[in-house]
């Protein structure tokens, strides 16, 4: 999509409700007329094109009567679903990290949804119906079901209220141009086919430019995870390295020692490879060190710990250029939220050192970094896991995100991590990364 400008940015705009002092802003004019949208596009319909379509749905006595259309594109036949969540890019075997709890709210939460599900239905998601907590997190196809089902909702209410909603699935976009002319954007797709519209919202989420070279043994992504999975019967019996030892990472490790192996829990879980399997071996690269976070319970809702300012406060904050210094947004909004955060886990050191002022963002990571400082990350995560199934007895305790690094990166290419260690980490009761 080459000659898109600011059409998208001010759908975006006016849906999330600018406010007044934008009114200097060049494009303010045009955001103005955005009263008078006749017909909107919105290209690729994931999770974030549906909370577009709540906005619009909350907001629709504002754009009747002149909103009439809405365009959906997207390259896949499904709607709502999104690429993360999608059988067709997913496995089962790749959890979510987010609970029902923590998505932002639709109209129906994906703890409601599962509980109108049927015990066969349940079943199909690997689910008991005593499994369902808004706490806990599930497969992410689970998760993409539920996205579908909320876009079908919200899409036959916006329907009941007089919108048309012209679904074109299965169909790549593959430019936008904006035509100043007649201050509409053209959206073409298929054979020299389009839709002109007067504004439209890109959507189009994650995408992975970078070639495949199997034949070379190299894969750009683990994505779709599908291409990764070996045929039933085959084995992968040689050492696999993985560019990078966060969340994508965890992804392909679960995905590939299901099919190696079997997870058995006697006294503890242990991971039994299969006969056949033992060239196989994951070896996980990281150029810091870094291993993901584990987050775990926590009783403030997880919006209000990552929204310790208000929208106006955070938009006061910018400059005369309209942009928002990191130092500033540390100064302002992190430092005292973290202020509160780490009174309240007593750490009176560390809060000394945020009044002093002398901590900058910089050194503020690096005392952080320093504190999660190990030759072996994987046996600072499991110390974490001790903390993450103590928390479950005080859940006074706030979420904590750790990374860990190690002490001697220089020394370290890799992590050689056990396969039975990974997985303990990640099926940790209520904490997850
Ligand atoms: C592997 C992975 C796992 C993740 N797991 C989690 C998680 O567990 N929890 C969490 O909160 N977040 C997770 N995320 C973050 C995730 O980005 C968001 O949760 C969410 O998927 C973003 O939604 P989106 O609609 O912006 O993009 P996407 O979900 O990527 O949806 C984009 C849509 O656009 C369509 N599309 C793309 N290009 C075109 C085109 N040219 N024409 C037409 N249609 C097009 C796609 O088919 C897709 O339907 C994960 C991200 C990744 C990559």
């Amino acid at each position: 999509m080459q000659h898109c400008r600011t059409p998208v940015v001010e759908v975006l705009a006016q849906l999330a409700h600018v406010p007044l002092s934008y009114s200097h802003h060049p494009t303010w004019n045009r955001v103005r007329l955005m009263s008078q949208l006749g017909r909107l596009g919105i290209i690729g319909v994931g999770p974030s094109a549906i909370y577009v379509l709540q906005q619009l749905q909350r907001e629709i006595d504002r754009f009747l009567p002149s909103l009439t259309d809405v365009y959906l594109f997207d390259k896949r036949t499904a709607l709502g679903i999104g690429m993360p969540y999608d059988r067709h890019t997913t496995d089962d075997y790749n959890l979510c990290n987010i609970s029902s709890a923590e998505i932002p709210p639709l109209d129906q939460s994906l703890v409601h949804w599962l509980q109108s599900l049927s015990d066969e239905q349940l079943s199909s998601h690997g689910i008991t119906r005593s499994q369902i907590d808004e706490g806990e997190t599930y497969r992410r196809t689970t998760l993409g079901d539920y996205f579908q089902q909320q876009y079908t909702s919200i899409a036959s209410s916006l329907r009941a209220r007089g919108l048309i909603l012209h679904e074109f699935r299965n169909c790549a976009v593959s430019d936008v141009v904006d035509q100043r002319a007649t201050d509409g954007v053209e959206i073409r797709f298929g054979n020299d086919e389009s839709v002109v519209v007067d504004r439209v919202v890109i959507a189009t989420g994650h995408s992975f430019l970078e070639p495949d070279e199997p034949e070379q043994g190299y894969f750009s992504s683990p994505w779709p995870m599908q291409k990764l999975i070996p045929d039933e019967g085959q084995f992968h019996n040689f050492e696999i390295g993985l560019l990078g030892a966060s969340l994508s990472a965890f992804d392909v490790v679960s995905s590939l020692s299901h099919r190696h192996g079997a997870f058995i829990r006697r006294d503890k879980l242990a991971y039994e490879p299969f006969p056949g399997t033992d060239g196989f071996r994951m070896v996980l690269h990281s150029a810091q060190g870094w291993l993901p976070h584990l987050q775990y319970e926590q009783m403030e809702p997880f919006r209000t710990v990552y929204r310790p300012v208000d929208r106006d406060t955070m938009l006061s904050l910018r400059d005369d250029s309209g942009f928002l210094l990191l130092d500033d947004y540390f100064n302002h909004v992190c430092r005292p939220a973290l202020t509160v955060a780490f009174q309240k886990d007593r750490r009176a050191d560390i809060v000394e050192l945020l009044n002093t002022g002398q901590a900058t963002l910089e050194a503020f990571v690096q005392r952080m970094s320093d504190e999660h400082t190990s030759d072996d990350p994987f046996a600072l995560m499991r110390l974490e896991m001790q903390d993450a199934k103590g928390s479950g007895k005080s859940l006074n305790r706030r979420k904590t995100k750790r990374s860990y690094v190690c002490r001697n990166r220089k020394q370290r290419s890799g992590h050689q991590a056990r396969i039975s260690d990974v997985h303990q980490l990640q099926r940790p009761g209520r904490a997850r990364f």
